[in-house]
């Protein structure tokens, strides 16, 4: 049986355990029922279970127009996977079907989940073949898997520009070390050839695909165009969003009139990212 390390709340929101039992703890959105939307990208407003994997071989750290930086908002599944725990495939199955109710999404998230590729390709096969929900995969299209994207219904990818590059500056001013994954962010973080596989597989396996760029500079759009749009052949407009910059309400607010305006300029989609509005920036919703 595969193994999978998740982290932080791991399968969320759930008021169930893996034996059907309700859990004491109310989940993190603050309603008495298992759930959450998905906020960002094509599928916003859906119900759906989410997935946390652990770990991730990027470290981003963005700089805003206005000079200030801003973090990966995951960072407790990146740059500090500290609370995760490793579960049987069989058992986060059982977590789903116990708390899935009426919703038929589920999201799995990270992180980076293609780390763990042989995992949650098991998880995603057991998924479909038990309980036949509509499945998400995000990921930061630095890594491909044909036995993993057969599983897919969606391929959310979210490649990451060159204002991600964690440079010392930044990574001083969240007094973390230098890493492995941040000194090779750089290298790593732009793989054409695995965003085109996706593009490739989707087309002949009819999957849905988005390409969500975290926009947070006006030099973003040149970089979006040039370095990304015009090298991947037959992906299609409709499939390309914008996401504005921002792990908090006041962030966000301020990347709007960017990233708007470059949505109307160039004929992209703008894409809300409705779960901070809601919830704010907590963990687990
Ligand atoms: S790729 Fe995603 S999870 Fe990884 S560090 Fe960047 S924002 Fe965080």
């Amino acid at each position: 049986m595969e193994k999978l390390v998740l982290v932080g709340e791991g399968v969320f929101p759930i008021t169930k355990n893996v034996n059907g039992d309700n859990i004491v703890e109310e989940p993190q959105t603050g309603l008495h029922i298992a759930g959450t939307i998905q906020g960002e990208g094509k599928l916003v407003g859906t119900p759906s279970l989410f997935i946390r994997l652990a770990s991730c071989n990027l470290r981003c750290i963005w700089q805003m127009e206005d000079g200030s930086y801003c973090r990966c908002d995951t960072s407790y599944a990146s740059f500090h996977p500290d609370v995760k725990k490793t579960w049987d495939t069989d058992d986060i199955v059982a977590l789903v079907k116990h708390n899935i109710g009426e919703m038929e999404h589920v999201v799995i998230t990270g992180g980076e989940p293609l780390l763990q590729k042989k995992g949650v390709a098991d998880l995603c096969k057991k998924l479909k073949d038990q309980l036949n929900v509509h499945i998400t995969l995000e990921t930061n299209g630095t890594l491909f898997d044909e036995d993993l994207a057969a599983f897919v219904d969606l391929y959310s990818i979210s490649p990451k520009l060159s204002n991600s590059v964690p440079s010392a500056d930044k990574l001083n001013f969240y007094k973390e070390e230098e890493s492995g994954a941040s000194k090779y962010h750089h290298e790593v973080r732009k793989n054409i050839q695995v965003l085109q596989s996706y593009v490739d597989f989707s087309q002949k396996h009819n999957k849905d695909i988005q390409l969500k760029f975290v926009v947070g500079k006006h030099t973003d759009s040149t970089e979006i165009k040039e370095d990304y749009i015009q090298k991947i052949n037959n992906l299609k407009k409709k499939d390309i969003l914008l996401m504005p910059l921002g792990a908090t309400h006041e962030q966000i607010e301020k990347s709007n009139p960017l990233v708007l305006q470059m949505c109307l300029q160039h004929g992209w989609k703008y894409t809300p990212r409705i779960h901070i509005d809601i919830f704010g920036s907590k963990q687990g919703v």
